[in-house]
């Protein structure tokens, strides 16, 4: 029993079927075809209090995400660093490989979107509680290229405030240099800067 126990864990020799096969064994399937894992889970910042993170699993002597392999298995090589298991099932413990597909963390973020599940586009109103109305909101990709919303009301009132601090100033000096081009004409003495 000691050596079959040695040759089943100890080997590399296992196929993805048999992976396959082990790591379902540690599953519940719900009645809506999840394959729930209920070993130990990696929990990431995206995973809410509550909530159940990603399958941890063990595959050829590394600790891994498993749903993140069986997108490998389906992608026919290993993902990258910008690739993603997409659970379409939205449980992320979940296993099944008909509920994993690869793709990239953009897809998978406009998924979320097209879902509903993303938490920024769920946003309607700014931070100041204007909603984001198709005049009031301004499409940008200031500063990087992330598109993102800016509530024009919000940008009103900041204008309106730098213009309360600054535009005295500038009225100020715009009346100085009138009356010292008005003087210059006349060629009188120059008014000086108060
Ligand atoms: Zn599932
Ligand atoms: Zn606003």
């Amino acid at each position: 029993v000691k050596k079959a126990w040695r040759n089943r864990f100890a080997s590399k020799e296992w196929s993805n079927a048999d992976y396959l096969e082990h790591w379902k064994a540690n599953c519940v399937i719900t009645p809506s075809g999840c394959w729930e894992w209920q070993g130990f889970c990696y929990r990431f910042r995206n995973i809410k209090p509550g909530q159940r993170g990603y399958a941890a699993g063990c595959y050829r002597g590394k600790g891994v995400r498993i749903s993140r392999i069986i997108a490998g298995w389906k992608l026919g090589r290993p993902l990258t660093r910008s690739e993603v298991g997409m659970h379409d099932c939205d449980n992320h413990p979940c296993i099944n490989p008909d509920h994993i597909s690869p793709g990239t963390q953009k897809q998978n973020k406009l998924d979320e979107v097209a879902r509903g599940r993303s938490f920024y586009a769920n946003k309607t109103h700014c931070k100041h509680g204007h909603e984001f109305t198709s005049e009031n909101t301004w499409h940008t990709t200031q500063r990087d290229d992330r598109p993102r919303r800016v509530c024009r009301e919000c940008s009103r009132i900041k204008g309106r405030e730098v213009w309360k601090k600054r535009g005295k100033e500038t009225t100020a000096r715009r009346r100085i240099r009138r009356q010292q081009l008005r003087a210059a004409s006349l060629q009188l003495p120059t008014v000086k800067d108060p």
